[in-house]
Formats: C-alpha cells, structure tokens, sequence
C-alpha cells in the first residue's frame, strides 16, 4: 500500500528539514526526502543574523552548533569608502552572539533533530512529480532513488523546500508575484591564518567584499560584483575585487592561507513565489529568494519554516481551513520581507553610491530588527520526545 504521511517535505537543508522537524514535534507524521547525500555542503558563505540564531536557540540546536565549535560573532564592521563603523552585538532576545556554521555542520545539526523528532528521512531520493486528486489538489510525490528504485508516497501536504530552482514550486506553476531586476555573482573560499574579529562587510560602488568566521578555524573570504565583474570568479577575481573594496583585507589576505579550492555563484535575479495552494506550499528559496549579498536567506528560512509549520498543523491537527491558514502564512512572509526584498534588490544592482549605501544597509537592519521582534513573540515549540527513525540513502 502507498505510504501515507500528515505532510511530504522535499528538500532536507535549512527549510526542508527544519519544518519537517517542526512539525514532527508538534505530533505530525512526515516523510523528509533530498536528492543530495547526508551532509553534504552547498553554495553558502554561512552568515546567520540574529533572526536565526533566535531560532536555533528556541529549537535547542544552538547548543550542537557551538559545541561543533563554531565560532562565536560578537562584532560587525562595516567599511565603505569613507567610514569604518563597527557594530557590536548586544545580548538581546536571548541571543549573546550570531554564527556562521558550515553547512556540512548546519545543516545534519537540524536533520539528526528532525530525526530525533520522528520524521523519516530519505536521501539519495529526486522527486520528479506531484501526484493529484480528480479536483486537481495535489496528494503525494513520486520519484527515483540513486539505485532507480521508484517511490511514490502520499500526503496531506507537500511541501516544497527544495532550493532556487524548485521542481515543486514548478510543477504545482507557482506564480511569480514578484521578480527582482539585479543580478550579482558571489565568489568565495575559506582561508586558513586570518585574524578576524566577527563578520566584515566592506563596500565600494561597484564591489562588496566580506569575512564570515567558521568552523575549523577558518575565514569564509568572498567578493561579490555584477557577473561581468566576477566573469569566472576565482582567486584572482575575488582578490581584485577585494582590494577595491578594502585594501585592508587584500593586505591581510596576502599574509594568509590561501583555499585550495575556490567556489563561485553566477547569480540569479530574486523571487517571490505565490506559495500556498491546494494541498501544497513552499518555503525557503522555493518560495522566497534574493541575492545572497543579503546574507539573510538562510536567517529568513528558518523564520518562514516555523511561520508554515504552524499554518500546517492548524490544518491538519487542528482542522482550519487550509486556505486561510497557508494565506496567512504567505502574508506574514511577505510583510516580514518585501521591503527587505526590494532593498536587496537595489543593494545587488549596485545602483548606488558610496554616499547612499549606509542608508541603505541601515534600512536592512531596521528591517531584521522589525523581523526578531515578530520571532521573539511566538509561542514556544515542543522540545524533541526521544524517537529515532532510520536516515535511508537511496
Ligand atoms: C553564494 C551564496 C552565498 C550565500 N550566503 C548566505 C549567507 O551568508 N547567509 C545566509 O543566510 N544565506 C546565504 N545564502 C542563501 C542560503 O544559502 C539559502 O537561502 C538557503 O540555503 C536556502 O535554504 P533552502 O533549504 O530553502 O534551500 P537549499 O539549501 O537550496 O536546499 C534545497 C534542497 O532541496 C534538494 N532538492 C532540490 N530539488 C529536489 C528534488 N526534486 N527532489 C529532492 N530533493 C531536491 C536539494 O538537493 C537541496 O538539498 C547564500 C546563497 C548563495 C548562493
């Protein structure tokens, strides 16, 4: 018989897998799927605002990603071309710090808690369709494990968190209700030897640089520019662009440890996606992406992860009706993030001057402010009641 779950989550990083966990504590049964192995890295430079280290702390995880012995942040500075102005982070909400962990760190941290939770997880398993009832709400997936093995399972929910290029949000034809018009590219690496005294942004018209402490006592460096600027990125281009942006750092980069390896983001204008409907939603950059000189997307996916996982069970536990409740879900998000949105969206064109950007980095700070206050008010999330499910890996 097809196995049948409250909810299929698709996707099993930051908003996949913290949902999923969520809604297991909260008494749901949930089948967690991801095409990609346990533990593997992705394209990230790391940097949690203070959003998500709220959340991590409200969920009991902040404790596994201190003791993986992540650095803590206690300073922000910011340098632009006239201006150096250092940020100190202040204890409030519960939070002393904000951290940067590597997403092989990260990201197990919240599946082995999802696990622990009770939700059974697949890796190695690429959904490849939705399945429908004769009304067209969508009931389940269906897909292929690494082996070719097919699986098919159904749901109340499914939900999709399964990154930039959702195939959920696709195949359900999420709309597009709203459509960045910047592109920047990110290069970046981690460097070994480098002083760092918390997070560094530098800006320069035309050039953003960066330093993000993490795990392994190691510096995440990157540089980010329009894509023709970055062209392949690399080394070399985050060095140039570095030393337009803070010669400072490009004199401290030279007497460090260069990566071995270097990764570099091409970019992508950002999105909002209509993200509810019947019998599906998104959530994390499926639904809601902008450019990660924002450094807030993973910051934003757990925010809208717990926001979702709690329209979820009002409708499956609690019997609400499931279009108001995923509705509201969306309006939350969206009032929390579209002026966050088009900030970005300007800050990543660089359409401004050295004149103008402090303002504009302000007004992005006022707004995570505003974002905290709305995290810091909901209720409490049950602690974990000791379950241990298998991890598969298809
Ligand atoms: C260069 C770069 C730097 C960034 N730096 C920061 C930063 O400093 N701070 C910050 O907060 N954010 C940063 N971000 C943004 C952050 O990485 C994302 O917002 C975050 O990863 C979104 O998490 P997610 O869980 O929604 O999606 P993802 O992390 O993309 O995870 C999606 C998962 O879905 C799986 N999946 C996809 N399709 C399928 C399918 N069909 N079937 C099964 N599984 C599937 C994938 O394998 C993947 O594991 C950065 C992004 C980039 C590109």
């Amino acid at each position: 018989m097809l196995p049948r779950y409250d909810v299929v989550v698709v996707g099993a990083r930051v908003a996949g897998a913290a949902t999923a966990m969520l809604l297991a504590r909260f008494g749901l049964s949930v089948l967690l799927l991801d095409r990609a192995g346990y533990g593997t890295d992705t394209m990230s430079t790391h940097a949690f605002m203070r959003g998500g280290v709220l959340q991590l702390s409200r969920w009991g995880l902040l404790d596994d990603v201190v003791a993986a012995g992540t650095p803590p942040v206690r300073r922000t500075t910011f340098r632009y071309a006239n201006d150096v102005v250092p940020v100190e982070v202040k204890p409030s909400y519960g939070v002393e710090a904000l951290y940067a962990p590597r997403r092989t760190v990260l990201d197990p941290i919240v599946v082995d808690a999802a696990v622990a939770a009770g939700v059974e997880v697949r890796f190695g398993a690429a959904v490849a369709d939705v399945t429908r009832d004769r009304r067209g709400a969508v009931t389940g997936v269906t897909g292929r494990t690494r082996d070719g093995e097919v699986f098919r399972a159904a749901a109340r929910i499914v939900v999709g968190a399964d990154g930039i290029r959702s195939t959920i949000a696709d195949l359900v034809r999420a709309p597009y209700e709203r459509v960045g018009r910047s592109v920047a590219a990110i290069t970046y690496g981690h460097w070994a030897d480098l002083e760092t005294d918390g997070y560094e942004w530098n800006f320069r018209a035309g050039a953003a640089s960066g330093v993000v402490p993490t795990n392994d006592g190691k510096a995440c460096v990157y540089a980010s520019a329009s894509p023709r600027r970055i062209g392949r990125g690399g080394l070399a281009a985050l060095c140039r662009l570095v030393a337009e942006s803070s010669p400072r750092l490009a004199a401290r980069l030279a007497a460090a440890t260069p990566p071995a390896s270097m990764r570099t983001f091409t970019g992508r204008r950002g999105h909002v996606r209509r993200s509810w409907g019947r019998g599906w939603a998104l959530v994390g950059d499926a639904g809601y992406y902008k450019d990660p000189i924002s450094s807030h997307g993973q910051t934003d996916a757990l925010r809208d992860a717990e926001l979702l996982a709690r329209a979820i069970v009002a409708v499956v536990a609690d019997g609400a009706d499931e279009r108001e409740a995923l509705s509201s879900y969306q309006g939350t998000r969206d009032a929390l993030s579209t002026t966050f949105f088009e900030l970005t969206d300007v800050v990543a064109g660089y359409r401004w001057t050295d004149e103008e950007i402090p303002n504009l980095l302000l007004s992005l700070s006022a707004a995570m402010s505003e974002e905290v206050k709305v995290i810091h008010a909901l209720p409490p999330v049950p602690r974990a009641v000791a379950m241990t499910q298998p991890v598969h890996c298809g």
